[in-house]
């Protein structure tokens, strides 16, 4: 047992017994080769590792942390559920009232079942758009991550009209064969798969605005055409919002767009910082789902009271107070401001992404619009840039593909000392 804050003791001792020392891999910084974060706290915009470090974070969970860690609200309204109870394995009003906030924000969302992850969202609502449809394949898009269910874990082969290769050991190969994967944000390779793959296709599955390789938004268009291929093949469209749900606006990608998918996933922002994930859709489509229909989905912990009551919370305020999403693009857009300012001062290779409140940073000198342009990027470059942005006490992602989150924590002097930051580690890049 480690008995101090001893990090190294605890470094060495979780990758004893825990593969990596971590329960998710990222969190290795393998990418990064620095020695990971071992938090000890967090509040606001800030994280406390166990040496007493304080940094700027814009990792936010990945997401999850609208408001910044910790909030007041939150932590009463935890607290006063954990007060009750902490799970039952009974129905509870909270699980009617958040299913009740995300149906009425999303217009295509008629029926929802809450889960545990935003894995298991995706992972059911595939399961339900094959129940339904009565088909086998499935197509997600390159770059788009959705979880790390079998189907989903897969990657384009090599040319265009290939079928999936799996991306870890471990999987079937037959089921991975009926995932079939296209480059996002081109809608005649897509269309030219489903022509390829006629009344086989269950599902098209996508990020709206892609958040798991840097930010990269939909071009004019594109969501529109994916919405048309999908009506006129009789296909089920899931859009995972697992990143964007209540982040990008209080009506998700869906409303920003103004297109209706036959499904949509959620996760991360509405449980509030707790596990939760929740998939719904169309009436016809939901009604598929066991006990009304054949196709099975259970939770010990689904639906869970203080995930449910952190989750109204955190959707109560985003409604009541429109200017959240406001506050949180005019954050994103000032950190846009200063760090290309300071691109252009350091003569840096490299390039910003934002839609709203999602920002990201690329390392490469050319504009990024595709998967392709994604893996351009200079990952050595990041390598230095993190570890620089790490000694100046700003934490980002340590991988050169994720978002950053900027919360309504993120105060402008905050701001302001994250682009100070930037600049000084671009000085000496
Ligand atoms: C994070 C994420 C998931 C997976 O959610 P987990 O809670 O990590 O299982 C799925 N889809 C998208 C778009 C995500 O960003």
């Amino acid at each position: 047992m480690c008995k101090n804050n001893n990090k190294e003791e605890i470094l060495a001792l979780s990758r004893k017994i825990m593969p990596g020392g971590v329960n998710s891999p990222v969190r290795a910084f393998q990418s990064v080769e620095v020695a990971p974060v071992i938090v000890e706290s967090a509040h606001g915009p800030y994280i406390k590792d166990i040496t007493g470090k304080e940094y700027i974070d814009y990792v936010c969970s990945y997401g999850p942390l609208i408001f910044g860690h910790a909030p007041q609200f939150l932590i009463e309204e935890i607290q006063a559920a954990a007060e009750s109870g902490t799970t039952y394995g009974f129905t509870t009003p909270h699980e009617v009232e958040l299913a009740e906030l995300v149906i009425e924000s999303y217009p295509s969302c008629e029926m929802i079942r809450m889960v545990n992850s935003g894995t298991e969202a995706t992972m059911s609502a595939i399961r339900v758009a094959r129940g339904y449809t009565g088909r086998n394949k499935i197509l997600k898009f390159e770059g788009c991550y959705h979880g790390h269910s079998d189907s989903l874990l897969v990657k384009s082969g090599s040319g265009l009209l290939t079928q999936g290769v799996p991306t870890s050991p471990g999987l079937v190969p037959a089921l991975v064969e009926q995932t079939l994967v296209c480059p996002y944000n081109d809608e005649e390779a897509l269309a030219e798969m489903i022509r390829a793959n006629q009344d086989e296709i269950a599902c098209v599955i996508l990020e709206p605005i892609a958040g798991n390789m840097g930010v990269l938004a939909p071009h004019e268009g594109y969501l529109e055409a994916v919405r048309k291929l999908c009506t006129e093949n009789g296909i089920v469209l899931i859009f995972d919002e697992v990143i964007t749900g209540f982040r990008v606006d209080y009506h998700s990608a869906a409303g920003v767009f103004n297109i209706d998918p036959d499904m949509v996933c959620f996760g991360k922002i509405i449980g509030g910082g707790l596990p939760v994930g929740a998939y719904g859709g169309k009436l016809e489509i939901m009604k598929m789902v066991s006990p009304v229909g054949p196709v099975y989905q259970g939770g010990t912990l689904s639906g869970n009271p203080l995930a449910m009551r952190a989750g109204i919370a955190t959707l109560k305020r985003l409604k009541s107070n429109p200017v959240i999403y406001k506050t949180l693009e005019e954050n994103a857009t000032y950190l846009n401001r200063g760090i290309t300012e300071a691109i252009q001062k350091y003569h840096i290779p490299a390039v910003t992404s934002q839609f709203k409140g999602m920002f990201c940073l690329f390392f490469t000198d050319r504009p990024v619009s595709s998967y392709d342009d994604v893996m351009k990027c200079d990952t050595e470059l990041y390598k230095k840039f993190f570890e620089g942005m790490m000694n100046e006490g700003i934490l980002l992602a340590p991988s050169q593909f994720e978002a950053w989150f900027p919360s309504t924590a993120h105060t402008k002097e905050v701001l302001d000392q994250t682009i100070a930051a930037v600049n000084q580690v671009f000085a000496k890049l």
